[in-house]
């Protein structure tokens, strides 16, 4: 709120604040918060001999832009990086206990694979990040060398979308030329990630 003095704008008195209605116990933390609690633990730094290299950059083959746009926006955020990074990957400090492990039954079954992927999808993906900031792969003059289609990872990852995500056809094609939904793509994988770790 503002009041004009001779050209001049100044802030006028703040409306007094009535106190907020009271509750038992503390607010519960919100979602957002609960996230930011969980995102303050994890690393956002770079940890790779290449992050000051231009991008490896994954070569497309078929109708495969809107994954590699997704997976490429989701590898080059530290944040994702590094958690993806610390999937069932042994605690620094405390022997014989794995961070953000796999999540498994009783059974040694993958609890939750809505997709019938059988397999770890965060260990797919965290394969594929290691893979793509390996110091290996590297031209003479040290840049990164891009991801092909033989690249066992990339297969993977890529057997993987098939599955979780198969391109349509669209109506009377008889080849995969739709366009589909790279957003949505990324948020069934993250969601297929954050599924298969158990983070109790
Ligand atoms: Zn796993």
């Amino acid at each position: 709120m503002t009041r004009s003095t001779g050209g001049h704008k100044v802030a006028s008195n703040p409306p007094p604040i009535s106190n907020p209605p009271r509750r038992r116990g503390p607010a519960p933390p919100s979602l957002q918060s609960m996230t930011d609690v969980n995102a303050a633990q994890i690393p956002d730094n770079w940890v790779t001999a290449t992050a000051n290299q231009p991008s490896r950059g994954i070569v497309r083959n078929g109708n495969t832009c809107f994954q590699i746009a997704a997976i490429q926006a989701l590898v080059h955020l530290p944040l994702f990086t590094n958690w993806i990074r610390e999937h069932n990957a042994p605690h620094p400090t405390i022997p014989g206990l794995l961070m953000n492990p796999c999540l498994y039954d009783a059974n040694d079954v993958i609890t939750t694979d809505p997709y019938g992927w059988g397999r770890c999808v965060a260990c797919a993906v965290k394969k594929f990040v290691v893979r793509y900031w390996s110091d290996r792969n590297v031209d003479v003059n040290g840049v990164p060398v891009p991801v092909r289609l033989n690249d066992a990872a990339w297969r993977e990852l890529c057997a993987i979308t098939d599955i979780m995500y198969p391109p349509t056809r669209g109506p009377g094609r008889r080849v995969y030329r739709d366009q589909q939904d790279s957003e949505e793509y990324q948020t069934t994988l993250l969601q297929a990630c954050a599924d298969s770790v158990d983070s109790a």
